[in-house]
């Protein structure tokens, strides 16, 4: 399995935001989203072949009930489905960062599904040659549906303008039934000000619908770096 980084740090999104957490983080997605903040695992995918069995004495070597699984696009990794049993098998919690657009039959206690919006197309990125393949794959329904079928999931929607909006409603209305508190909506961004751009009134937009917002607490902890 190609692994970008192992790492212990702050779980910064979603309803376990502020958890220590270990992050098994895969290389390679499916996906091309123009904003992405892990190009390393994406535009320009960077790892090492990790066995099984050494990801996890990796993440023994963390005292660390929380385990998180990301990438990248971590259900594209050969072998995932056993290294989520085995996970699990080990007694820890584990939550599965996905985009949702290919399933494998892997195991978790949450299942943190991010679809992607329009906003991600990256139309403007090396002459827009992913720009179709992406807009095609990054919303797979049935997907989803697979993943909220967890015992516990979040959706979780990266907004960039009120203009997504409409795109998020029109996507749940093809999920429902769903849990109102169990949607989150994230800011677009990078850096402290371009979060605080958005943070107000997307708060007001959970506020009036009854949605979680979702800070990127790594962003205000760390900044934009790696391993955090
Ligand atoms: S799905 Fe995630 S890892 Fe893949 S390109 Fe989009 S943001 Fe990056």
């Amino acid at each position: 399995m190609n692994i970008a980084e192992i790492f212990h740090s702050i779980q910064g999104e979603g309803k376990l935001a502020g958890v220590p957490s270990v992050f098994i983080r895969t290389s390679g997605c499916n996906l091309r989203c123009t904003w992405c903040d892990t190009p390393y695992t994406s535009w320009e995918p960077e790892g090492e072949e990790m066995s099984i069995d050494s990801i996890l004495s990796r993440v023994e070597e963390f005292s660390c009930r929380l385990v998180v699984l990301t990438g990248g696009e971590p259900m594209i990794a050969d072998g995932v489905e056993e290294l989520t049993r085995r996970i699990r098998a080990g007694g820890r919690h584990l939550t599965i960062e996905t985009a949702a657009t290919v399933w494998k039959d892997v195991e978790c206690d949450l299942a943190s599904i991010g679809p992607k919006l329009a906003n991600s197309t990256p139309w403007d990125r090396e002459g827009g040659k992913f720009a179709t393949a992406h807009d095609v794959n990054r919303v797979q329904i049935e997907v989803i549906h697979r993943f909220m079928e967890f015992e516990d999931y979040q959706l979780k929607f990266v907004v960039d303008s009120p203009r997504d909006l409409d795109e998020i409603d029109a996507l749940l209305t093809q999920l429902s039934p769903y849990d109102p508190a169990s949607v989150l909506l994230m800011p677009q961004g990078v850096t402290v000000e371009e979060l605080a751009a958005k943070n107000s009134w997307l708060a007001d937009v959970c506020k009036s619908r009854g949605f979680r917002f979702c800070p990127r607490l790594h962003i205000y902890l760390y900044g934009n770096t790696r391993s955090t």
